[in-house]
C-alpha cells in the first residue's frame, strides 16, 4: 500500500505524489510546475523513478523536464502523444497494466477533453487519477474529441469500483457545485456537499480526493444513463450523448 500526498501547483492544479514509504521510491502525476514537487521529494528524501502525465497539457507537463533532468526519472504518457509529451520515455496502450514498486496500474485511453487523454488507476490504492478528464462534480471541457467520445470515456471511469478514490487534475470543486445546484434544484444532498466544500476550502483544505459513489449519485455529467433524472429535467427524449451535450453547453456557458 503507498501513500498519495496532494501537491497544489500553479493557480489551481493538483500534482500528485505516490510513494512507497518503505523504499522511498516514488512517482508523480502530472507535475505542473517543478518547484512544489522538489521541495516535497527533498524534505521527505524520496526518489522520484518516474513522472506520470494524463495529457500534453502545459499545466499537466510543465515540470518534466526539469524533474527529469534532477532525478533521473522517466516519463510515461499515451503512445499516441510521443510528439506532445516533453521527454517521454515509457510509451503507454489502452487498457495496459503498468507496474510501480508492486502495485498494479490500469491505463485506459479517455479521449474528449484531448484526443491521447489517459487515465491512471492504482488497483491496490482504490485510487484513479483522471486528469482533466473526470472532475469533482464536474468534467473537463472538449478541446479534441467528440461528446460520444467523452461519454464513452466517462463511461470507463463509472466502471471502477464505487469506492475508488477521485484524484483529479484541478480544484474547481465550489463551482462545479454551484452549476450542479443550478440544473438539479432540488438535491439537498448537493447542498449539503457544497456547504461542506466551501467550508473545507475556507480552511485552505483540498476538495480531492472525492470517490466515485458519490460521483454517480451527484455530479449530473455521469448522469447520461440515469432516465429518471433526465426526466426531471424534461430531457427524457435525449439520448446519453445528447443529454450530456446538453449540460456540457449549458456549463460552458455558465
Ligand atoms: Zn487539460
Ligand atoms: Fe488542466
Amino acid at each position: 500500500m503507498m501513500d498519495i500526498h496532494i501537491i497544489p501547483c500553479l493557480k489551481d492544479n493538483y500534482a500528485y505524489i505516490v510513494e512507497n514509504k518503505k523504499t522511498k521510491n516514488a512517482c508523480v502525476v502530472d507535475p505542473s510546475e517543478s518547484d512544489p514537487i522538489r521541495d516535497y521529494l527533498k524534505k521527505n528524501k524520496l526518489n522520484l523513478k518516474f513522472i506520470l502525465n494524463t495529457h500534453h497539457h502545459a499545466d499537466h507537463i510543465g515540470g518534466n523536464l526539469e524533474l527529469k533532468k534532477e532525478f533521473n526519472s522517466k516519463i510515461l504518457g499515451f503512445e499516441k502523444d510521443k510528439e506532445r509529451i516533453p521527454g517521454i520515455d515509457i510509451f503507454l496502450t489502452n487498457g495496459q497494466t503498468w507496474n510501480f514498486e508492486g502495485s498494479d496500474v490500469l491505463i485506459e485511453h479517455v479521449p474528449g477533453h484531448t484526443s491521447g487523454h489517459i487515465f491512471y488507476y492504482f488497483k491496490n490504492e482504490e485510487s484513479v487519477f483522471t486528469g482533466d478528464t473526470l472532475f469533482s462534480f464536474g468534467c473537463g471541457r472538449l478541446f479534441e474529441g467528440s461528446y460520444s467520445e467523452m461519454v464513452n470515456s466517462l463511461k470507463k471511469i463509472k466502471s471502477l469500483p464505487p469506492q475508488t478514490k477521485i484524484f483529479c487534475g484541478h480544484e474547481y470543486t465550489v463551482n462545479n457545485l454551484k452549476f450542479c445546484i443550478e440544473i438539479d434544484k432540488n438535491n439537498s444532498e448537493l447542498k449539503e456537499k457544497y456547504n461542506q466544500i466551501v467550508s473545507s476550502i475556507k480552511k485552505k483544505l483540498y476538495s480531492v480526493p472525492s470517490n466515485l459513489g458519490d460521483e454517480m449519485r451527484l455530479n449530473i455529467f455521469l448522469k447520461f444513463d440515469d432516465l429518471k433524472f433526465k426526466h426531471q429535467l424534461g430531457f427524457q427524449d435525449l439520448n446519453e450523448v445528447d443529454f450530456f451535450r446538453k449540460i456540457r453547453d449549458l456549463k460552458d456557458n455558465f
